[in-house]
């Protein structure tokens, strides 16, 4: 049973949001300057958040420190009660948490069914990682020697989560630190504070957390961010955002030799070889282009169709795309809601007529309405154009052609990034020999793009990042082994 009973309106959307969470006591900042937190759908206030500052951090930082050992010290039993707490009250208010990610992230209804859902599995998931921080007994070389490995929490884990998944991408790193005896500073996205954080605290908290094992401070990535990520305290610096700014937090990182686990940016492509079923890789391609309006690290960026095929499937593809329902991510029937913010919306226009002036076809798509962005398909598209190397994070779909597997593999391989891919053939060892030969930490045969699943490791090569997530990969991360022998005999020394 959770500690602090709760009806659920504390996670509801006119709930007060206005308040930093640290050392157990939400603490009220008058003081400060305010973020406005706007509903993307609507252009209206959704509410307002404290400004959080560098010192603000740092009182996070000193509570996380003050409550770690003790957490550590609790037994496995108590730490799995309380992250399996968090995840029923997650389930309980399901409604209320959706409502939220629609009005603060404009996620649509499969979005909001996908992440709420994955995040309830793994926080439940991380609620065994209490039990599962095995260490081992080994020999000794030295006579009447005893060698022990300890697996340890690393102490204090800073997280940073970007606002396109917000409550996964934060509680994917925050429950597996809890679990393993950590402590933790969170530092949500200025445009997802309470989804990717005040949320997070309000479910811990009702589940019993102890004060100070989890802080989160809201605030802008420039100050509260880096100090986040520079914080002399942390142990490890768990980022997930953009490749650009996770170089500058893993120089942070490993400038006070905390340990830099990135999650960062992809250029995903879709590989349909000539003997692709068209139907499923048609299927594929829409979804992994436009689920969440493609703002999605893992989203499709590029489809790289066999040139027997090219026509077909960019006819198919658009008339898709052109038939998605476009609105208010809180109506049942939306599909593509908003874009974030003015800047992402820009950007993703500019891509697309930056690639038709480099000379590509504009099949469907291209326009807006307010952040509404059209679900974009074009052809003709060669892979340095601009749609094509660059990380869009929009609901584009650019389709370059290829006559040959080999070819497929070096189009798909050209850019910095190595995240996701997908492959379709109807020959399952074909596709293989292709996978194999993509340069990415995740890739999945006759699907699409975006997948996530809590006991498999995410995570990308090249600039994609470094070290995986989930499962037991982040229990690796967020703990490490120490030794210790005990001498049960009078050792003999050389002198
Ligand atoms: P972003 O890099 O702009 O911001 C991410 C987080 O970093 C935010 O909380 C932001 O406030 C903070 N930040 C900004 N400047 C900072 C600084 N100087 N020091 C410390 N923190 C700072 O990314 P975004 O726009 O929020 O998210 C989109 C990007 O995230 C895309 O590139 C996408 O591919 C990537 N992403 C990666 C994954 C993954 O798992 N690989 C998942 C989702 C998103």
């Amino acid at each position: 049973m959770p500690e602090h009973e709760t009806d659920g309106r504390e996670f509801s959307v006119d709930a007060d949001w206005d308040a930093l969470f640290i050392d157990g006591e939400w603490r009220e900042v008058p003081d400060r300057d305010r973020m406005d937190v706007e509903n993307p759908a609507t252009r209206e206030l959704f509410t307002q958040v404290p400004a959080g500052t560098a010192a603000d951090v740092d009182d996070a930082y000193e509570a996380a420190v003050d409550a770690q050992e003790d957490w550590a010290n609790t037994t496995p039993d108590e730490r799995a009660r309380v992250v399996r707490t968090a995840a029923q009250l997650l389930d309980d208010y399901e409604e209320e948490i959706c409502e939220l990610l629609a009005v603060e992230s404009g996620g649509a209804p499969s979005r909001q069914a996908i992440e709420h859902g994955g995040a309830v599995t793994f926080v439940h998931d991380a609620a065994s990682f209490a039990f599962r921080m095995s260490g081992r007994h080994n020999q000794s070389k030295i006579p009447g020697k005893e060698n022990i490995v300890r697996r340890e929490p690393k102490g204090v884990v800073g997280v940073i989560s970007p606002w396109n998944v917000p409550l996964k991408l934060s509680i994917r790193a925050v429950a597996p630190a809890i679990a393993t005896g950590n402590s933790v500073v969170l530092k949500p996205a200025g445009e997802t504070p309470v989804t990717g954080g005040l949320v997070i605290a309000k479910l811990f908290e009702a589940a019993g957390l102890p004060d100070g094992v989890l802080n989160v401070v809201t605030g802008p990535g420039s100050t509260a961010g880096d100090r986040t990520a520079a914080h002399p305290d942390s142990d490890v610096i768990a980022f997930t955002g953009s490749t650009e700014v996770g170089r500058l937090v893993g120089q942070n990182a490993i400038d006070h030799f905390a340990l830099p686990a990135l999650e960062l940016g992809g250029n995903n492509p879709h590989v349909v070889l000539e003997d692709a079923d068209l139907d499923q890789a048609v299927d594929a391609g829409v979804f992994g282009s436009f689920w969440n309006q493609g703002q999605v690290c893992i989203s499709i960026n590029r489809h790289l169709v066999h040139e027997s095929l090219y026509d077909e499937y960019a006819e198919r593809l658009a008339e898709r795309a052109a038939e998605l329902p476009i609105g208010d991510p809180r109506d049942d029937d939306t599909v593509i809601g908003p874009i974030i913010n003015e800047s992402q919306r820009d950007e993703i226009i500019d891509y697309v007529e930056r690639t038709v002036e480099e000379g590509a076809t504009l099949e469907t798509g291209g326009g807006h309405d307010g952040l509404f962005v059209e679900p974009t398909v074009l052809t003709g598209v060669t892979n340095d154009m601009a749609a094509a190397c660059n990380e869009h994070f929009g609901p584009v779909a650019p389709i370059i052609p290829f006559s040959t597997d080999e070819e497929a593999v070096e189009l798909a391989n050209a850019t910095e990034y190595g995240l996701a891919g997908s492959v379709h053939s109807a020959d399952r060892g074909r596709a293989r020999d292709v996978a194999d030969q993509i340069e990415v930490g995740m890739m999945h045969v006759n699907d699409q793009t975006v997948n996530v699943e809590p006991h498999v490791p995410f995570g990308g090569k090249k600039d994609s990042g470094m070290g995986r997530y989930n499962g037991d990969w982040i229990l690796q991360e967020f703990t490490e082994d120490s030794w210790t022998s005990i001498q049960r005999e009078p050792r003999s020394y050389p002198f």
